[in-house]
């Protein structure tokens, strides 16, 4: 894969936003780039919080398998599935806090 050449990526109003509409909720945060505005902090760690948890329910899992555990099987397999939604939520969330805030 070729490095990408193009420093410019800030990103461009969609095809149906119009410029002339007033946003008020486009307010960037001043600072350091790297470091997104603390609502869209707050949503990443909730996503990284949800990931963590699935990653420690697959693992459980795995164990409840390989120990032939049905019933813990089952529930934490019930439990990993609520978490990949909870998990669907958050990335939602934070991808739509992005469109909006335009951080
Ligand atoms: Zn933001």
């Amino acid at each position: 894969m070729p490095p990408i050449e193009h420093p410019d990526i800030r990103p461009r109003p969609s095809a149906d936003s119009d410029e002339a509409q007033p946003r008020p909720l486009k307010a960037k945060v001043p600072g350091n780039p790297l470091c997104p505005c603390a609502e869209q902090q707050r949503l990443i760690e909730e996503v990284q919080r949800h990931l963590v948890l699935i990653v420690e329910l697959s693992r459980a899992i795995s164990e409840a398998v390989a120990s032939r555990n049905e019933n813990l099987t089952y529930e934490l397999d019930r439990q990993v599935e609520a978490e990949l939604g909870r998990n669907e939520r958050a990335l939602g969330a934070l991808r739509q806090h992005r469109l909006d805030h335009g951080c």
